[in-house]
C-alpha cells in the first residue's frame, strides 16, 4: 500500500476525529451561542467527510462504489464549507445587513450545490490512482461551484479583517487558508498530497482555538477576576463588620457598665427619700396637715416607681453585660408562690377580682430563688394590672421534665400584631384603652430574658377583651430517681 495513501487515511481519520472531539467541547461550552453551533455544525460536518475519505482509498477492500464513496464525502465537505461560511459572517458582524446577505447568498448556491453534488451527473472517470490517490475530473460546474465557496470565504474573511469584534482578526489567517485546500483541483502537481483535508484539519484546529480561548478561557479567566474581586470586597466588608461588631460589642458593654453604675447610684438617694417620706408619713416627725400627707403620698409613689424602674435598668442591664449570677438551689416553689399570691392580694381585692390557685402539685424547682420571684412577680402584677374584671389564676404542673406555671387573668388581652414583641425591652401595646400603659416595658423583657437564663421558655397565648395566658417553663430539682437514671 503506498505511503500517501496511508498519510491521507491517517490525516482524514484524525481529522474526523478531533472535528468530533472539538464540536463537542465547543456544544458543552454553550450551546446556546449561534455562532458556537455554526462551528459545531462546520465540525460535525468534517467527521463524516473524513471517514468518507478514509473509506474512499479502500474502496477494493471493502467492495464499495467508489462514485457513491465520492459523492458522500463532497456533499459533506459541502455542508462543512456552509457552516464554515455562515460561522465566519456570524462571527464578523461586520455590519447585520453584510453579514446576512452573505448568508443568504452561501445558504442558496451552497444547498443548490449540494443537491447537485448529491444527484448531478458532474463525477468524470473516478479511480485510484498507482499512487494510491482518490482521483476524478469535476465538470465545469462543480469547478464554478468551488470559484463561489471560494469567493465566499474571501468575502467572509473580508468581513473578519474589518469586523470591530473580539477575535475576528485572529479568525482571519485560519480562514483564508481554506482556499488552499482547493488548490489540487486547480494545480496538478498538487494533485498528490491530501491538500484539502490538511487545510481542513488545520482550519479547525486554529479556528477552534480562536473559538474556545474567546468562548471559554476568557470568560473564564474574567469571572476568576471577577471572583477574586468580589472575593476581596466580600473580606474587606467582614473586616468591617467584624471591627464595628466589636465596637458596637465595646460600647454595649461599657454602656452596660455605665448603667449599672448608674442605677447603683441612683438607688442610694432614692432609698432614703422613700424612707424619710415614709417615716414623715407614718407621724414620726410631727403630725401632717392633710394637703401636706397627700402631697408626700405622692412623692413615695412616684419614689418607689423610679426605684422598680431603676431596679428594673439595673437588671437589664446586668443581663446584658452578661454579668447575672444566678444562685441555683433546689426550693419548694409553693410557698415562694403563695407569698407572692398574699403581696398582690390587697390590689386583686381592690379591683374586685377573683383569685384561684392552682400550683400545690408542684415538685421542687432547681432556680434562682429571689429570681424566680421576680419572674412570676411581673407576670401576676401584669395581669392585676391588665384586668379590670374576672378572675385571675396561677396554675403549676410538670410537663415534659419540666414545672409549666401558666399566669392566666380575663383581662383587656393583646392584639396578634403585638404578641411577638411584647417580649422586646421597652416594648409597651398602645390601645385606645391603655394609650398609656402604665408600666415600663421591662417586666415581660427582663421575665424572658431570666427564663431563658435558666434554660427555661416563655411565651403568650392571648385574645383581645378575652383575656391572655403566660407560660413558663422551669427546671426541676434532680429526684432520686431521676438522680438514678
Ligand atoms: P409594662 O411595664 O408596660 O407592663 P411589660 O414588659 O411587663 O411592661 O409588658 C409589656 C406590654 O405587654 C405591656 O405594656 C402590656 O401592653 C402588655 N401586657 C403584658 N402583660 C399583659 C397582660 N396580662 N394583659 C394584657 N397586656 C399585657
Amino acid at each position: 500500500m503506498p505511503s500517501s495513501t496511508l498519510l491521507a487515511a491517517l490525516v482524514n481519520f484524525l481529522t474526523a476525529a478531533m472535528a468530533l472531539g472539538l464540536a463537542l467541547i465547543v456544544l458543552w461550552e454553550n450551546a446556546h451561542s449561534r455562532t458556537n453551533r455554526l462551528f459545531a455544525g462546520f465540525l460535525l460536518a468534517l467527521c463524516p467527510y473524513g471517514i468518507a475519505s478514509v473509506l474512499n482509498r479502500y474502496t477494493d477492500e471493502f467492495d464499495l462504489d467508489l462514485s457513491d464513496g465520492i459523492r458522500v464525502s463532497t456533499v459533506f465537505f459541502t455542508i462543512a464549507l456552509i457552516f464554515l461560511i455562515l460561522f465566519n459572517f456570524e462571527f464578523a458582524r461586520s455590519t447585520e445587513r453584510w453579514m446576512r446577505m452573505g448568508q443568504a447568498l452561501t445558504a442558496i448556491v451552497a444547498l443548490a450545490s449540494t443537491a447537485y453534488f448529491a444527484a448531478g451527473d458532474w463525477l468524470e472517470d473516478p479511480h485510484i490512482t498507482s499512487a494510491g490517490h482518490v482521483s476524478y475530473h469535476t465538470s465545469p460546474l462543480t469547478k464554478l461551484s468551488m470559484l463561489f465557496a471560494i469567493s465566499m470565504l474571501v468575502a467572509s474573511a473580508w468581513a473578519l479583517w474589518h469586523s470591530e469584534r473580539k477575535g475576528s482578526r485572529a479568525l482571519f489567517w485560519p480562514v483564508s487558508l481554506t482556499p488552499l485546500g482547493f488548490s489540487s483541483f486547480f494545480v496538478p502537481v498538487l494533485d498528490d498530497l491530501p491538500m484539502l483535508s490538511i487545510t481542513l484539519a488545520a482550519v479547525a484546529l486554529l479556528t477552534a482555538r480562536v473559538v474556545l480561548r474567546l468562548e471559554l478561557f476568557d470568560p473564564l479567566a474574567q469571572l476568576n477576576k471577577e471572583l477574586a474581586a468580589s472575593n476581596n470586597r466580600l473580606n474587606k466588608a467582614l473586616q468591617d463588620l467584624t471591627a464595628s461588631n466589636a465596637d458596637l460589642a465595646e460600647a454595649h458593654q461599657r454602656q452596660s457598665t455605665f448603667l449599672a453604675d448608674m442605677s447603683h447610684e441612683l438607688r442610694t438617694p432614692l432609698n432614703s427619700i422613700i424612707g424619710f417620706s415614709d417615716l414623715l408619713l407614718q407621724g414620726t416627725y410631727g403630725p401632717l396637715s392633710d394637703t401636706q400627707s397627700d402631697r408626700l403620698t405622692h412623692v413615695l409613689r412616684n419614689s418607689q416607681h423610679l426605684l422598680r424602674l431603676i431596679n428594673d435598668l439595673l437588671d437589664l442591664s446586668k443581663i446584658n453585660a452578661g454579668q447575672m449570677q444566678l444562685t441555683r438551689v433546689a426550693f419548694d416553689p409553693v410557698p415562694v408562690l403563695d407569698t407572692l399570691v398574699e403581696t398582690i392580694h390587697p390590689l386583686v381585692a381592690s379591683k374586685g377580682l377573683q383569685f384561684e390557685r392552682r400550683y400545690q402539685e408542684l415538685p421542687p424547682l432547681c432556680a434562682d430563688e429571689a429570681r424566680f420571684q421576680q419572674i412570676m412577680m411581673n407576670l401576676l402584677s401584669n395581669a392585676v394590672k391588665y384586668t379590670h374584671t374576672g378572675t385571675l389564676s396561677l396554675e403549676g404542673a410538670v410537663e415534659d421534665g419540666m414545672a409549666r406555671l401558666v399566669v392566666r387573668d380575663t383581662g383587656i388581652g393583646i392584639p396578634p400584631k403585638h404578641l411577638e414583641h411584647i417580649f422586646d425591652e421597652f416594648y409597651q401595646v398602645a390601645t385606645r384603652r391603655t394609650p398609656h400603659s402604665p408600666g415600663t416595658g421591662l417586666g415581660l423583657a427582663i421575665a424572658r430574658r431570666l427564663v431563658e437564663l435558666h434554660g427555661g421558655r416563655i411565651w403568650v397565648e392571648s385574645e383581645v377583651n378575652t383575656g391572655s395566658a403566660f407560660f413558663v417553663t422551669m427546671p426541676l430539682a434532680p429526684t432520686p430517681e431521676s438522680q438514678e437514671a
